[in-house]
């Protein structure tokens, strides 16, 4: 292991799909600083905010750091004995299908192959499928229609030379920031124009130099008009079309009958007809085009048929492959790539090989092995589904947490609870899904501690490093699974020193009896030793044995369909799985906050990263809310047919009429009453089996809270269910934000009751104001809080935080704690902006209206936006809000 004099190890962030590199210098003593890696490619030194923190998400708490069956601990020995007798005895009596594996995008490629060889390869399991499935499976199906490959075309350098580029269901700008600012860039540099394609108005549209607020699911009209106008107006890439395609005249005949002129597209898509003509406009005279597309595309009842829409209209006009030009699909997860490579989901083997007898017995004979699974597996949805119904009966969980994000996740987490034989591969000991009633946990390394490979949306792969020793009796999820083959027989099979070996047999396998069939071939890295695969550097694939790697694929043809052509497809009409009706009259999005990752097992940790956003919250169009009797700050209960949640409500402009909005990142670990997925509905994509995530029927009703509270304290406290409430990382332990529909007084007790006699004690209270109060301190630092009250101050929570985290109070700031005001000149300056340097909403108006007129103006007034930009959108944003305000108002 590195010591702290060590040299920056080189590694990649574990959060999106961008890749960024990192550099990591370990500090001896279980943390390290972290810098963006100049010599990546992806990021060329630049980290968003979520990877700029992850020094501080290095600490052990929460940590799983030993083997455990039914709660108790174990050794390696009995729990990979204990997982190999159950699989053996499912296996018996109700066959592989009664087994399924759900991996992740968070895993390496090489636990990912590993885990699928010995799945279908050894096993005879079909049902292997990823988390990957809820988050670009659409992406995959519509490559492989078109293209006949999961292939992406282009690389992130295209974004720097387009004349136009186009995001689609992407907020980029919180979800793939360093990419986004890569197009700020070239904006800025040579007059890219950005359109940006979103039902919401989001921080992406401050970047954005038109926004098409489509509506929700009917992208694919837009495309089909913009396919038919490409035709009529000659914009058609003829050569192209006639050398290397097939399809065009259906796809156009089947365009045309879904958006036969502009004013039925306008109608359909609920955008106005100068908007739809300033955007065909922009797409067929500016030559350099790249779509970007991402969740709002790929999950969606119709994803696939979607991102087929988008590729036809680069395959028409040739832009493919060509610098500045084509589609690319911005994955959300970092190795989601790599899964897809190795075969991770249930409709493809390995290697970008299918289910055919062929390819089976192809796979069969490289790996030697016993029990070949035959067809493709249940894909995630259906996967649960059929735990639900008994069907199977022994599941492993790999690096993910289903019981949070799958849809329907309340009765997904129920259905766990029916397995013979539940494992979970997990670094921390408690999520929704170990809390399911796992049966055994296994402890595995964490970012940081690991070695192996990474693949990002552009087809890059790079090495993510270990720079920190593995703690407990933590191990890679590849010798998870190596331990349990061992345990079952098949040790010669799994008998990997180390990870490099892994992927060396991952290359051949590419390349074995490929010969140009499958376009995934790196049998170039075949051969990689240790020390080669050590210091690899950041490559694409294709990279064939004596060949170069090929970062632009397709310009020139070659596509791996039976007849060389790509394929423009006719799509169908676009519909909506399930429409809004009288019980459920609203359409609730769901998706990502800036400062967090998925189910926040790592984000959470991170103090820096809490500050955005400190709870879930329901974005709302103001008259809606107006209309269902919801205040700004409320809070609204939210419910489809499949489950509800509770979570405070704001109003935003940019949330449409008729919609809601709900980050999904919250669950039962972090907070109470805001399992978002809770309510989304099954239905799935009859292509790619991907859930529409982003457009569930909701009713939405608000509650009246009584109270509202702030617990800090060192050590994190079991809170209610029945309370509404999320939990923050803040300086020095924890914060605990909550409030309830019962008197505070009442709710104050209950707590105070959680918290042990002796607190009773030391608390205080004003019952004419109905405030309550308890603060404890040892010597003169503030070692615990718990303030309930009508209605929570902002500015005195967090002044109170900011207590919370010195190691000592004056005897003035301490009587500020115990009179719950704070300290003359506290005032409530708004929601965090820049998380990098703390600086709040209020701080930024203030550095506009004393003359900063720009970002860079305000980044040098009060630093905000100067360090990671991820705010910086948000920034625009309020200097927008300024110049659009009345005079009167702006001047105030
Ligand atoms: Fe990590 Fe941010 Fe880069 Fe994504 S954009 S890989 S989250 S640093």
């Amino acid at each position: 292991m590195p010591t702290a004099a060590a040299a920056p190890v080189k590694t990649t962030c574990p959060y999106c799909g961008v890749g960024c590199g990192v550099a990591a210098t370990p500090d001896g003593q279980g943390g390290a600083l972290i810098a963006g890696d100049t010599s990546h490619p992806a990021n060329h030194g630049k980290l968003c905010v979520k990877g700029a923190s992850l020094g501080e998400t290095l600490s052990l708490e929460g940590r799983l750091l030993h083997p455990m069956i039914h709660g108790q601990r174990a050794s390696w020995n009995q729990a990979a004995g204990f997982v190999a007798n159950g699989l053996r005895r499912v296996i018996d009596r109700h066959g592989p299908d009664a087994v399924a594996f759900y991996l992740s995008g968070q895993l390496l490629t090489e636990d990912y192959y590993v885990a699928n060889k010995f799945a279908k390869g050894f096993l005879g399991v079909r049902h292997v499928d990823t988390n990957s499935r809820l988050c670009m499976a659409s992406s995959v199906a519509g490559h492989r229609r078109a293209f006949g490959s999961d292939t992406v075309p282009n690389t992130y350098e295209d974004l720097d030379e387009a004349d136009l580029i186009v995001l689609v269901g992407s907020n980029a700008a919180w979800c793939h920031p360093v990419l986004f600012q890569r197009m700020q860039a070239a904006r800025e540099r040579r007059g890219t124009k950005i359109v940006n394609i979103d039902p919401r108005r989001t921080a992406t549209s401050e970047g954005a130099d038109l926004q098409l607020s489509i509506r929700p699911g009917m992208d694919s009209v837009l495309f089909s008009w913009l396919l038919s106008e490409i035709a009529a107006r000659g914009a058609v890439d003829e050569a192209f079309v006639a050398n290397h395609t097939e399809g065009l005249a259906e796809a156009l005949e089947r365009a045309r009958a879904i958006a036969p002129d502009i004013v039925t597209a306008a109608t359909k898509t609920g955008l106005s007809q100068e908007d739809i003509a300033a955007f065909v406009d922009l797409f067929i005279d500016r030559q350099r085009v790249v779509t970007c597309y991402s969740q709002g595309v790929n999950q969606s009842a119709q994803g696939t048929e979607k991102v087929g829409a988008i590729l036809n209209c680069h395959l028409a006009t040739g832009r493919i492959g060509r610098p500045g030009c084509g589609p690319l699909s911005l994955t959300g997860q970092p190795n989601a790539m790599g899964g897809r490579e190795v075969g991770g989901l249930a409709n493809m083997l390995a290697a970008h090989m299918n289910y055919t007898p062929a390819e089976i017995d192809r796979v069969r004979r490289f790996w030697n092995a016993p029990r070949m699974a035959e067809a493709e597996g249940l894909k995630a949805v259906q996967m649960f589904e059929a735990i639900e119904r008994g069907e199977i009966k022994a599941l492993w969980v790999m690096h993910t947490n289903p019981a949070v994000t799958l849809p329907r996740a309340d009765a997904m987490r129920a259905a766990l609870r029916k397995l013979d034989l539940f494992v979970v591969s997990e670094a921390v000991t408690r999520t929704d899904t170990t809390a399911a009633g796992a049966h055994v946990l296994l402890p595995a390394a964490a970012w940081g501690e690991k070695d192996g490979i990474v693949t990002n949306s552009e087809r890059r792969i790079s090495r993510q490093r270990a720079f920190l020793a593995m703690p407990g009796e933590a191990r890679p999820d590849w010798e998870h699974v190596q331990l349990v083959a061992q345990r079952m027989g098949f040790g010669e099979a799994f008998a990997y020193p180390d990870a490099a070996s892994i992927f060396r047999e991952h290359a051949a396998l590419s390349a074995f009896e490929n010969e140009g069939a499958r376009s995934f071939d790196i049998g170039a890295m075949a051969g990689l030793d240790a020390v080669a695969y050590d210091t690899l550097q950041p490559v694409h694939w294709p990279w064939r044995a004596g060949e170069a790697p090929r970062p632009r694929l397709f310009a020139e043809g070659g596509f791996t369909t039976p007849g060389g052509r790509a394929r423009l497809v006719a799509i169908a009409e676009p519909e909506l799985a399930e429409a809004v009706s009288d019980e459920y009259p609203l359409l609730l999005n769901t998706g990502r906050m800036r400062d967090q990752w998925h189910s926040m097992t790592r984000t959470g940790k991170a103090r820096t990263l809490a500050r955005h956003a400190a709870e879930p919250t329901l974005s709302l169009h103001p008259e809606d809310a107006s209309r269902l009797g919801i205040a700004a700050g409320g809070y609204a209960r939210i419910a489809s047919r499949h489950g509800e949640a509770t979570l405070r409500a704001v109003t935003d402009e940019g949330t449409p009429r008729g919609a809601a909005f709900a980050p999904f990142h919250w669950n039962d670990a972090t907070s109470g009453l805001a399992r978002v997925d809770a309510m989304t509905q099954p239905h799935t994509d009859r292509f790619s089996g991907q859930p529409e995530l982003k457009a569930t029927p909701v009713r939405v009703t608000p509650i009246a809270m009584a109270c509202e509270g702030l617990m800090l304290s060192r050590r994190p406290i079991e809170m209610p269910s029945w309370l509404a409430h999320s939990r923050l990382t803040v300086p020095g332990g924890e914060a605990v934000l909550f409030a309830s529909p019962h008197a505070p007084q009442k709710v104050h007790a209950l707590l105070l009751n959680l918290l042990g006699s002796e607190h009773r004690r030391a608390a205080l209270s004003d019952p004419a104001a109905e405030a309550f109060r308890l603060a404890v301190f040892e010597e003169d630092r503030l070692s615990m809080a718990l303030f309930t009250a009508r209605e929570r101050s902002a500015a005195m929570f967090d002044w109170l935080i900011d207590a919370f985290g010195r190691d000592s109070l004056d005897t003035a700031e301490q009587r500020a704690v115990l009179a719950g005001r704070p300290p003359a000149g506290g005032a409530d300056l708004g929601p965090l902006i820049c998380a990098c340097f703390g600086v709040r909403r209020g701080v930024i108006t203030e550095a506009i209206r004393a003359g900063a007129a720009d970002v860079e103006a305000v980044g040098a007034a009060v630093k905000a936006g100067s360090n990671c930009g991820s705010c910086r959108p948000e920034i625009r944003r309020v200097i927008n809000d300024e110049r659009h305000k009345p005079a009167h108002t702006a001047a105030a």
